[in-house]
């Protein structure tokens, strides 16, 4: 048996159309949401993540700019930024790129952040917010997976539901809208004990882990829906040939890694899409949902702030 693929570039797209749409509707009755990113420094990933977010933002109609402040700046600096930006009402979503340099407290700036306008949902206020089942702002992978799961109509009450991860920015809140919409939730981390067995209980897996093909076919109970949120890197071929070996299946990606240098593998190893009943793809799984869950997130702050009610799909 091989796996259903759960296109999330194809579901991404239509989010961001959809979202596109609703700007539209807000600008015609003169609200323009907005969006300020905040990169402090050079670091050449971050620097690709923002120039994404920002192209998004223009694609669909967002107002959104852009602030750089140097590598050398103190958390005093970013805070006072934050604080101006918090200040602004055409501004409705501030993200804070991360990591941080060093010197500069991240819990202190993260804190800072209007929850209102918090539109990666770590802030404390919008974390409390999801686990007690309140309109809020949803960290936007968590998000995104949830979006696979209900455009793809895989059901999830009553389902048991396993995360491997419990990192505050994937696991745990993947784990709580699972719990919302009334999955039976299992989280598991390094510590847990006979981990392949623990995932084999699962009806959908989440492998939000961060170690390359981790997650195998022992893993995985025929027919399970597996969700791999992983995003590593591999540069050497004697890795690319242990993850895809030399199957025609995989011909193209050999092309581009030979060009590239690297491919992208996720933390679950391809061989599990023999076992599982869906799978998502590493790239164009979850990856692409997070951009678009932001600019979701960006229209609904813009909705939240001035008292409109919005349909909280992804809580349950
Ligand atoms: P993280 O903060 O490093 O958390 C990793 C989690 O995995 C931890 O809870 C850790 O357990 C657990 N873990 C590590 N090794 C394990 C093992 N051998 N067995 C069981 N559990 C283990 O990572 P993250 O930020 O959540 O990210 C996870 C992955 O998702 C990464 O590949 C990252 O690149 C990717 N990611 C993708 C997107 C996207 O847009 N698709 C967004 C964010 C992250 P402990 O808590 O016990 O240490």
């Amino acid at each position: 048996m091989s796996a259903r693929i759960l296109d999330g570039t194809r579901i991404a797209a239509e989010i961001r159309a959809e979202v596109a749409a609703e700007v539209q509707s807000l600008r015609a009755v003169g609200v323009r949401p907005g969006l300020a990113v905040i990169l402090v420094g050079q670091n050449p990933a971050s620097e690709v993540y923002v120039r994404g977010k920002v192209k998004s933002s223009h694609e669909v109609g967002l107002y959104s700019e852009q602030h750089s402040p140097s590598e050398s700046s103190t958390t005093e600096q970013v805070l006072s930024l934050v604080d101006s930006l918090n200040r602004r009402d055409e501004i409705d979503g501030i993200l804070v790129q991360l990591p941080l340099p060093p010197q500069v407290d991240s819990k202190r700036v993260l804190l800072a952040v209007d929850p209102a306008k918090d539109v990666d949902g770590f802030h404390p206020m919008n974390v409390g917010y999801l686990s007690t089942q309140r309109p809020g702002l949803v960290p936007c992978t968590p998000a995104g997976v949830m979006e696979i799961l209900r455009r793809s109509n895989i059901p999830v009450a009553g389902q048991e539901a396993v995360v491997v991860g419990r990192s505050d920015i994937v696991g745990k809140p993947v784990a709580m809208l699972l719990l919302n919409q009334n999955a039976t939730v299992t989280v598991c981390h390094s510590k847990t004990r006979d981990l392949p067995g623990v995932c084999r209980r699962a009806d959908i897996l989440v492998a939000a882990i961060g170690r390359p093909g981790m997650v195998r076919q022992d893993f995985v109970k025929p027919g399970a829906t597996v969700i791999d949120v992983g995003i590593n890197k591999v540069t050497e071929r004697a890795d690319f040939d242990r993850f895809f070996g030399n199957s025609a299946a995989h011909a193209k990606r050999l092309e581009s890694f030979q060009a590239k240098g690297s491919t992208l593998v996720g933390d679950v190893h391809p061989e599990v899409a023999e076992v599982a009943g869906a799978i998502t793809p590493v790239p164009g799984g979850v990856g692409p949902l997070t951009i678009a869950m932001l600019m979701a997130n960006t229209v609904k702050a813009a909705k939240l702030r001035r008292g409109t009610s919005v349909p909280e799909l992804a809580r349950g």
